[in-house]
């Protein structure tokens, strides 16, 4: 077939939508002191190569798409009119499309930061990183102390409790302190060398509220919900823990009482917070009620206001010098980790972001920040892109110098430019918690989360201090070999509107835009870096990702600067007046419009490292790709679904082997692939992850 790609796909492997571009420590490259400075305007032309996607996000059911649900999503492209509603799909975008300059800002920022290591400006802490985890929890009771300490008493029995016996007892809630009777069983078990040996459980044939002379011991509930949907669940989760009696005096006693940490208890809080949160669990099972009625027992036990103990779920992760304690309320549950990006960003001086005007990074110093003890303006500003209609100017001379971005709102006739609605497969959420993508690989680590690693020979290490986060994300071109112009269905694959896709209006490949760019009182240097950074495909080979749907082949753009004017100011004493002068760039600089393409001299006058040049170089090439297929992580079969133009679902599964499957002790845990960095050579992953399985995990 004439379409077919001289080369298929590799049906083994595949290539991520995203990459990151690895940080560095090193210092920033360059500081703007003591250059001279210069004010104008660059003019860049913007062509989509793909479609592109910017939403109008006045309403978010633009459409009236047949057979969807109510919740489904949708959005017509941005303009400059308000959103219409409840569009028939076959109804036309009268108006033009826009691009608004914070899209273009953001992404040309971000492309900034990575070549001058400068801080992760967008980087927002404080968003809890929990992870589930198929490890058991182990039982215990937590005491508050006289003085409003927190032990953590593991010296306990645990009884399982069928729900509907605890639902008999009317009234009986979470950590509710109970009686028990109970019936001692002998039972044969397998003794440690051979044969058996008979050892005496008790079974609780009663419960009570109130101490009777039929109930020896006393215990505290704990009543579970329904456990994560992708985990075999058995009916009841409903258990007793039972305090176990001190051993008699003159035996040995246990061991010395262990005291929870501020943070221990807060993780019991992070991870009750996250059952709580509706987005997080919008999977959930019927019937689960997200902890509430444990978390109001947690709450009144925490501030003194309940019994002396409170019964919880532990695991305990050894460090060098001290253990930490994962607390929770059910024994498969979500480890709530203590380090957060923002705390591995503070180890790392020039990424953490930046607070103090007077000590800024270099995009902070370019494109501005605003911190607590004040900000810095931006030097540059990016008006909105305007659509150029086929056949006119690619930059229109007219245009007023002023700076003010015109909101012409013309309505002559529908351009040409906007594809039919199409539904979107779904854009899956960053999973920050998953740790093979996110993190670097620590050393000797075969598995590793934001604390802890297990090592290659299969200990579990706390390591907060050795976490470093990939980099910054990145995405990969791809489908430009597609004519999504001409067939729209080989670029979109068919899916369902449902309740967590979206169908959107994009404008067609091949659209032209043109966007200004002000910047004012910035040195020589910066100008050529901006200039460089806009110029990225001179040659035709690269470009940007731009707007919504990244990940699905969309925003691909070419970006050229047309234009760039440099403004001086001329002060007449004499008449006292001022006057402009405007020169184009190579009149002024006394050079040619700067370009990746230059050679390494060019580079130092840029003071962009080499290295981060190469990166950027890579991930804008647009056929840095090919061979692959660009999806979200897919095992085999999913793969040759994608590869024959299916929508990928259940995502979940290569995670799930990638980890080795169900494996129920951390230990065991191992990722069998991480996501490579953009510096290496072969950033494919292996779909099917059978092959290079090690031994099996499972016990
Ligand atoms: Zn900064």
């Amino acid at each position: 077939m004439a379409e077919n790609r001289k080369n298929q796909p590799h049906t083994g492997r595949f290539i991520n939508p995203y990459i990151f571009y690895p940080t560095s420590s090193r210092e920033p490259a360059y500081s703007d002191a003591g250059e001279e400075r210069v004010s104008g305007k660059i003019t860049t032309v913007i062509r989509t190569e793909t479609p592109l996607f910017i939403p109008n996000s006045g309403t978010d059911h633009a459409f009236r798409v047949p057979d969807a649900p109510e919740e489904h999503k949708s959005y017509d492209f941005f303009t400059y009119s308000s959103a219409r509603e409840d569009m028939p799909l076959g109804e036309p975008n009268t108006k033009e499309p826009v691009i608004p300059g914070s899209e273009i800002r953001g992404m040309i920022r971000s492309i900034y930061e990575a070549l001058t290591d400068s801080c992760y400006s967008s980087v927002t802490d404080g968003e809890p990183l929990y992870k589930r985890t198929s490890d058991h929890y182990t039982p215990a009771l937590i005491r508050r102390t006289a003085d409003g300490k927190f032990e953590l008493v593991t010296r306990v029995n645990v009884h399982k409790v069928s729900l509907n016996m605890l639902n008999r007892i009317r009234g009986l809630s979470d950590g509710q302190k109970v009686y028990l009777q109970t019936e001692a069983v002998k039972k044969q078990v397998p003794a440690k060398n051979r044969g058996f040996q008979e050892i005496t459980q008790y079974r609780i044939t009663g419960i009570s509220t109130e101490q009777t002379a039929d109930t020896d011991r006393e215990g505290y509930v704990i009543k579970g919900e329904v456990g994560p949907s992708e985990m075999p669940r058995p009916k009841s989760k409903g258990r007793i823990i039972e305090l176990k009696k001190q051993p008699p005096d003159g035996m040995p006693q246990t061991e010395e009482p262990v005291f929870l940490s501020r943070e221990d208890l807060a993780s019991l809080d992070q991870v009750l917070k996250t059952y709580a949160d509706e987005k997080i669990n919008q999977n959930r099972e019927k019937g689960h009620h997200g902890y509430q009625e444990y978390r109001a027992a947690w709450e009144a036990f925490k501030t003194g206001n309940a019994g002396e103990y409170m019964p919880v779920y532990y695991s305990r992760i050894r460090g060098d010098s001290a253990s930490i304690y994962y607390l929770s309320p059910a024994c498969i549950t979500k480890e709530a980790y203590r380090n957060t990006v923002g705390k591995i960003l503070q180890r790392h001086g020039n990424l953490k972001p930046c607070s103090d005007p007077s000590d800024l990074c270099p995009a902070c110093t370019l494109f501005g920040m605003i911190g607590q003890n004040g900000g810095r303006a931006s030097s540059v500003r990016f008006a909105d892109a305007r659509y150029v209609a086929p056949g006119t100017a690619g930059s229109d001379d007219s245009m007023p110098d002023d700076g003010a971005s015109v909101r012409r709102d013309t309505d002559r006739e529908s351009p040409d430019c906007y594809m039919e609605p199409v539904t979107l497969q779904e854009l899956s959420q960053p999973k920050i918690s998953s740790a093979e993508f996110y993190l670097k690989k620590p050393e000797n680590a075969r598995f590793w989360t934001y604390d802890y690693k297990v090592t290659e020979d299969g200990h579990l290490e706390l390591c907060p201090h050795e976490i470093e986060i990939a980099g910054r994300k990145f995405y990969w071109h791809s489908k430009l070999d597609i004519d999504a112009e001409k067939a729209p269905g080989k670029f979109f694959p068919k899916v369902l509107p449902g309740e967590r896709n979206r169908t959107v209006r994009p404008v067609k490949p091949g659209t032209v835009f043109t966007e200004d760019i002000y910047f004012d009182n910035i040195t020589k240097t910066q100008l050529r870096q901006l200039i460089t950074i806009l110029n990225i495909s001179s040659t035709g080979e690269r470009g940007y990702k731009l707007g919504t749907g990244k990940p699905l082949g969309l925003g691909s753009i070419s970006m050229n600067v047309s234009e760039c004017r440099i403004r001086t100011i001329r002060l007449n004493e004499a008449e006292r007046s001022i006057s402009y002068l405007e020169q184009s760039y190579k009149e002024f600089m006394d050079e040619e419009i700067p370009s990746f393409d230059a050679g390494a001299g060019a580079l130092r006058n840029m003071r962009f490292e080499e290295e981060n040049v190469k990166l950027l170089l890579k991930i804008s090439d647009f056929h840095a790709a090919d061979g692959f297929t660009v999806t979200y992580p897919a095992t085999g079969e999913q793969l040759q679904d994608v590869q024959s133009g299916k929508p990928l679902d259940e995502g979940f599964r290569w995670w799930t082997l990638n980890r080795g499957g169900r494996i129920e002790t951390r230990d065991k845990m191992r990722f069998r692939s991480s996501l490579p960095t953009l510096g290496e050579d072969d950033v494919s992953l292996p779909a099917d992850q059978e092959q290079n399985n090690p031994s099996s995990g499972a016990e």
